[in-house]
């Protein structure tokens, strides 16, 4: 592996320099083939089982590797929180990938750093194992996600309550660049520190404003050029979310990445019955994170991003205007990207929604969409079932019936929208039933997933993982390592192929028998 970490290069306010901590009994669990060779590590280092458990346990740093606690402050359910940063991660530095990007490694679960605050930097196997299904779930949906390498066992007993196994989970990200990284420098009132990180940031994420403009990146234009850039990333990562029915749980600040994808799988769960105001994290207890609201929050993330970017914008502002004067000038220039938010989040949706539907103009169909979900709200409808139901009615007369005669008139609403936008097509051609709307169909296919991570589903793999390693995690055996990668890569053959029906994928499309009524997440700490 080839390490470079230009992170390094931001200055020591940005990071610690740390260690992580060396594990008693280090096992390599979970081994992502495919993105190991995305990332160009080599055949002959993939087959040495215990060197990738020593590396990514951080029991050893791999040849190049720097490994940093990076600084970050957040909102965290509306209160401000001055002092996160990594408290349980290492990032050991950055690789280039096959898209020529430059890709973050980092370790989650490998020790204390000086952010640890009262927590004993340890991660247990289960949300490890959940980031690893999560995150390769909505990779596979084609949502912007970080990824997971390894999960490896660290061979101790933590405790989280009860006695669990340790784990170290690697994540492979865009950048662990947060709105909360912005924040820790603006409420030190660190200009020169906020500066740099723009400028990185817009390298490193942006360089479409570097390649647009001979200004510095930091002038004015480089600036709100960064603002606008980050608000569509955040729009388009909701709007995915929305698509397949994630619900992140805890969309604090310092859990927002500037690039845009999802990071921070802790409280997450999927939506199966349609309820906008769904909330399944034990600790969300007023629905600030709920189902429905991830566009709204996302939104005041990106508002107290804008926070962050005020002063850079006063600093260079004309010196020939009063101090409120520049103050209101760069309030004007910040308040008009984030009041473009809601009509560009607003367009997002709806096309998102219309071509859930095989409609390509979401935006002017948009009571048609609203009514569908009023009635699977009201219903009580499946989410994913309903869109998948729908997408196979098109070409099953049996499903067909099923599907009208659940959603009443809004049925023939639809489809009096798809004749409008498909020329109709024959019903036969061989004796085979066609579809009348073809394009539609194809639209729909590509964005109603088949299956889904159901919750059910993920905790019963959880549970079977745990279980089987027990309370004796440094006795782990080979043929236990292997149950567990044949439970688990069962399962992720089916999400990895969450558009198109594999034979196992019935297996896991059923909802659970109570509707995921009483289903609870928590944090994964
Ligand atoms: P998270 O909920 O994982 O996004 O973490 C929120 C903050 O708490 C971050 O600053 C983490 O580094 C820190 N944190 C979470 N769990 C632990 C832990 N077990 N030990 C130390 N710090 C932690
Ligand atoms: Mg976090």
């Amino acid at each position: 592996m080839k390490f470079s970490n230009t992170y390094i290069n931001l200055g020591q306010a940005f990071f610690q320099r740390c260690l992580p901590q060396k594990s008693p009994a280090p096992e390599l669990l979970l081994w992502n083939k495919p993105l190991a060779d995305d990332l160009f590590i080599s055949e002959e280092l993939q087959s040495d089982k215990c060197l990738l458990s020593q590396y990514f346990s951080g029991s050893k740093l791999p040849e190049g590797a720097e490994s940093i606690a990076l600084a970050y402050s957040g909102h965290q359910f509306g209160h401000f929180n001055p002092q996160l940063g990594d408290g349980r991660a290492h990032l050991l530095g950055e690789v280039i990938d096959k898209n020529n990007k430059h890709r973050d490694i980092q370790l989650k679960g490998s020790g204390q750093t000086k952010f640890s605050r009262r927590g004993d930097g340890k991660c247990a196997l289960a949300p490890a194992l959940r980031e690893y299904i999560m995150s390769e779930a909505l990779f596979a949906l084609g949502v912007p996600t970080s990824r997971c390498l390894s999960v490896v066992i660290t061979g101790e007993t933590i405790h989280r309550g009860l006695a669990k196994s340790g784990a170290v989970v690697t994540r492979v990200a865009d950048s662990h660049i947060r709105v909360g990284t912005f924040q820790y420098f603006a409420a030190r009132g660190d200009i020169t520190s906020l500066k740099a990180l723009v400028d990185y940031s817009i390298k490193r994420h942006f360089p479409e404003i570097e390649n647009d403009t001979d200004e510095p990146l930091s002038s004015e234009q480089g600036i709100l050029s960064f603002l606008s850039c980050a608000i569509d990333k955040q729009i388009n990562l909701i709007v995915e979310w929305l698509r397949i029915g994630f619900i992140h749980g805890v969309m604090n600040t310092d859990n927002t990445a500037i690039c845009g994808e999802t990071i921070d799988f802790g409280p997450c769960a999927m939506l199966g019955v349609y309820d906008e105001n769904k909330v399944f994290s034990s600790i969300d207890e007023y629905g600030r994170y709920a189902f429905g609201n991830q566009g709204k929050i996302a939104h005041w993330n990106m508002a107290r991003l804008a926070d962050c970017l005020m002063p850079l914008l006063i600093d260079i502002a004309d010196k020939s205007l009063s101090k409120s004067e520049q103050e209101q000038q760069a309030l004007n220039k910040v308040e008009h990207l984030i009041h473009q938010y809601s009509h560009k989040f607003d367009d997002a949706y709806f096309t998102m929604y219309g071509k859930k539907l095989g409609i390509n103009n979401g935006v002017a169909n948009k009571s048609l969409i609203s009514n569908l979900l009023a009635t699977m709200q009201s219903e009580n409808l499946d989410y994913t079932k309903t869109f998948l139901q729908l997408t196979k009615s098109l070409s099953d007369e049996n499903i067909a019936k099923k599907v009208s005669n659940t959603l009443g008139d809004w049925y023939q609403q639809w489809l009096v929208v798809l004749a409008q936008e498909e020329t109709l097509k024959s019903t036969t051609q061989s004796g085979i039933q066609q579809s009348y709307y073809p394009l539609a169909e194809s639209l729909m296919e590509k964005n109603n997933p088949v299956v889904i991570p159901r919750n059910h589903h993920v905790e019963a793999i959880l549970e079977f993982c745990e279980t089987i390693i027990g309370h004796n995690p440094s006795a782990i055996t080979s043929s236990t390592k292997e149950v567990i990668n044949n439970k688990v890569n069962e399962f992720l053959d089916v999400l990895r192929s969450p558009y198109k029906e594999i034979a196992a994928t019935t297996k896991y499309q059923e909802t659970s028998e109570d509707s995921d009524k009483y289903y609870q997440t928590f944090c994964g700490t």
